[in-house]
């Protein structure tokens, strides 16, 4: 079972094993009760606190995928603008709900200057840093370009924890600001499928009127409460990932092995390479002339580094 899910290095997912901490205190009997709206209300006003945001900016969903797929529903009848390549689900949910969506092309260079004039009157999307690149696209001074711009900005954040760039301090002065987060990555709780937004309550107030009312199960708002109770561990596990990139990234380079470091929990790779860990039973995702890699824990990183000694 270990061994693998640490080859499961295709979805950026935690590769070290959850705290018991985590799992303290957890009714199992609840769930014969829909999710109680105080449980919300705690998580609400803890996600604030962690984000140095009012409550009333928070809104709790199942996912950024699935506040994705709302923000399709809220907005269906705008054009929306994003970046390419992107996280493939911005475009994938554009086209399942028929969604007016322009791309602008990128390389692993962060967005042009007239980014903010191709955005004009479109909802416009930043995935900061971006995925499958892992590089930071836009800093504060493009992002109030844009603002002063578009009709909304949503930056997805979700490898916030990772990269220590947020634009949440803007939330207070741009109403037309959303943020996308996510417990699936450096919290370690995908399966669980527990996001949130930070916004104004306006938009807050359009994302809830275009929702579900039972949002997000009780069990998942429990796990998301008790990882932002201590999160000592999130802050161990980005360690992890930073020593393990510096150390994955050094060995493939002594060995002429291009690769890439990223701001995120992943790396690319050459593709070749990358398909040779793939005939070893390694789980990757391929993207253009890349493998993207989650940076593995220290034994698989190991291993890949012996693996890499031993190709070609
Ligand atoms: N945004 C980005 C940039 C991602 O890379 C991912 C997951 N790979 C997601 C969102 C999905 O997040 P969630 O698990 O909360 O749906």
């Amino acid at each position: 079972m270990v061994e693998e899910e640490s080859r499961r290095l295709h979805l950026n997912e935690m590769q070290l094993p959850l705290p018991p901490a985590l799992f303290e205190g957890l009714d199992l009997d609840c769930v014969r009760f829909y999710p109680p709206e105080e449980l919300e209300e705690q998580l609400r006003l803890q996600i604030a606190d962690y984000a140095g945001v009012d409550p009333s900016f928070v809104f709790i969903y199942s996912g950024i995928d699935g506040l994705i797929e709302l923000m399709y529903k809220v907005f269906w009848d705008r054009a929306f603008l994003i970046h390419d390549p992107a996280y493939y689900v911005y475009e994938h949910e554009a086209l399942r709900q028929g969604i007016s969506l322009s791309k602008v092309k990128l390389r692993f260079s962060k967005l042009p200057s007239d980014f903010s004039v191709q955005a004009q009157g479109k909802v416009t999307v930043v995935v900061n840093p971006n995925n499958p690149t892992g590089n930071i696209l836009m800093d504060e001074t493009l992002a109030e370009k844009l603002l002063s711009n578009v009709e909304l900005l949503v930056v997805d954040e979700a490898y916030y924890e990772f990269s220590g760039v947020t634009f949440a301090p803007l939330l207070e002065k741009w109403p037309n600001l959303a943020i996308f987060r996510t417990f699936s990555k450096a919290f370690g709780l995908a399966g669980a499928r527990v996001a949130y937004m930070l916004a104004h309550p306006k938009t807050v107030g359009l994302f809830s009127q275009y929702s579900e009312v039972y949002r997000v199960s009780t069990l998942s708002l429990m796990l998301a409460k008790n990882a932002l109770a201590d999160t000592s561990y999130v802050t161990e596990y980005v360690q992890v990932v930073k020593t393990q990139m510096e150390r994955l990234i050094n060995a493939l380079s002594t060995l002429h092995i291009s690769s890439r470091p990223s701001v995120c929990n992943f790396i690319l790779v050459d593709k070749d390479f990358a398909e040779f860990l793939v005939s070893k039973g390694f789980k990757i995702k391929f993207f253009e002339k890349w493998g993207r890699l989650t940076v593995p824990s220290p034994s698989v990183t190991e291993e890949v580094i012996a693996l890499a000694e031993n190709y070609r």
